[in-house]
């Protein structure tokens, strides 16, 4: 299998394996037994874990066969990446985990640490004898539960009202299949933050309104890529606000604003990526550091960095950095502390850019607490109940799945409309494949 980037991260011994342990009654029934065992181990080090680990998983992978592939997310807690590595598993982006279903035909269960609309996207592109599952559903995006179909199809709905069929949805990639399959049905696509300036791009040059869900961030730092005037952006409510707004609903100046507007912007955005300010980036720069910066931070932040990209430009520009450089990087914070921890191998500084060591900032970079809901007994449950051939139902993972990140639990689709959401969100998944990979 390839992946763009991978992340070489090294074992160490004292590495802490978990950054918490979930309380017990946070696991599903059929993972308690396994949680136990876990909590039960004289410490959370490596010494005792990766035993115990190494007894349940190896046996399960040799069950399972070569057509078995371990994912995760580079924003995994540390831990979580570098044991599915361990187990042959890969580290990708959103839009790298998208395709393997896709690109690797040959392999037939899918087995995904990470958050649940990046397992839903492989779930899309796979084929019928593909699985795709994940090892804890509870695993949500927030900026993903602010932009649930139902909330964006009202004003989607308003808005096709008002201006007729001149109105396109670019979704980005943290968005549900039900929200990717609106977006295929309206003749527009996905994105990453990878690809975003290419997708809206061809997206603005359709001629239509583009509605950019769900980050108002990525939306408004795109539309500054891509030369729409600020004049020319319109901010929806975001979650249950933006279910409630209407056209009717605006002031006179607000519509004239909406009227003229290329881009209409849905108000979700990453609590993770939002705590970075522009005094932060100064305050590292006038300290002789580079500053990159993910495009899902406010507009103001990207603009003063030094450069902004997506998880795979962060991470090369860090492992791509001369002996001696100085790199501040303003994103989830596990994975600025995995390339910290490997820069520093290399004799590369990194810094988390919220991570100021002056009291009168009093800020903190902080990581993606709903994607570090997998953890060690969630990665071994999940294999091990698959190669006894009991897997639980709630881990398996289809198109068009609703769930709640609460209690863990789904609301599927029938096969119809099942099957209308796989066309319409590979619609929209497949004009991201063919803008992207456009020579
Ligand atoms: S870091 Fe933010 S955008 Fe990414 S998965 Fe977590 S909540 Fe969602």
């Amino acid at each position: 299998m390839t992946t763009r980037s991978a992340p070489r991260i090294q074992l160490v011994p004292d590495m802490p394996i978990c950054q918490q342990d979930l309380p017990l009654d946070w696991y599903q029934e059929e993972f308690r037994p396994y949680a136990e065992e876990y909590l039960a181990l004289p410490d959370r080090k490596p010494e005792t874990v990766l035993p115990w680990m190494d007894r349940r998983i190896h046996p399960a992978l040799d069950a399972l066969g070569p057509g078995v592939v371990l994912l995760a997310h580079y924003y995994m807690g540390g831990e979580i990446v570098k044991l599915v590595e361990r187990y042959g598993g890969h580290i990708a982006d959103s839009y790298q985990l998208a395709l393997q279903a896709v690109r690797h035909p040959e392999k037939k269960i899918f087995v995904e640490s990470a958050v649940h609309f990046m397992a839903e996207a492989i779930a899309i592109l796979a084929s019928d004898d593909q699985q795709v599952w994940i090892t804890n559903p509870k695993s949500g995006c927030t900026m993903e539960m602010m932009a649930k179909d139902f909330m964006i199809e009202p004003a989607f709905e308003d808005l096709v009202a008002t201006y007729g069929d001149d109105i396109l949805v670019v979704a980005y990639m943290n968005t549900s299949g039900r929200v990717k399959a609106l977006a295929g049905r309206t003749g527009g696509a996905v994105c990453t933050s990878s690809n975003a300036k290419r997708v809206v791009g061809w997206a603005l040059e359709q001629g239509r309104k583009v509605l950019f869900v769900p980050d108002r961030h990525l939306g408004e730092v795109v539309a500054g890529w891509t030369g729409v005037s600020p004049d020319d952006l319109f901010f929806w409510e975001g979650g249950t606000a933006g279910a409630a707004m209407t056209v009717a609903g605006l002031s006179a100046s607000d519509r004239a604003r909406l009227d003229r507007s290329k881009m209409v912007l849905w108000g979700s955005y990453c609590g993770v990526h939002t705590v970075f300010t522009p005094a932060h980036v100064e305050w590292w720069r006038a300290r002789g550091f580079r500053v990159l910066v993910h495009p899902e931070c406010p507009k103001v932040v990207v603009d003063v960095a030094d450069g902004a990209g997506s998880t795979s430009y962060l991470w090369d520009a860090v492992e791509q950095a001369p002996r001696g450089a100085k790199l501040a990087i303003a994103t989830e914070g596990h994975f600025v502390r995995n390339a910290r921890e490997q820069a520093a191998l290399r004799g590369v500084e990194v810094v988390n850019v919220a991570d100021i060591p002056d009291p009168a900032f009093r800020s903190m970079g902080c990581g993606c607490a709903t994607m570090s809901r997998n953890d060690p007994p969630h990665l071994v449950a999940m294999l091990d109940l698959l190669a006894k051939g009991t897997p639980p139902d709630l881990n398996r993972v289809f198109a068009g799945d609703s769930v709640s990140e609460t209690t863990g639990a789904r609301e599927r689709l029938g096969d119809a409309e099942r099957a209308a959401v796989v066309r319409d969100a590979r619609r929209s998944l497949e004009r991201m494949i063919e803008i992207t990979e456009r020579r």
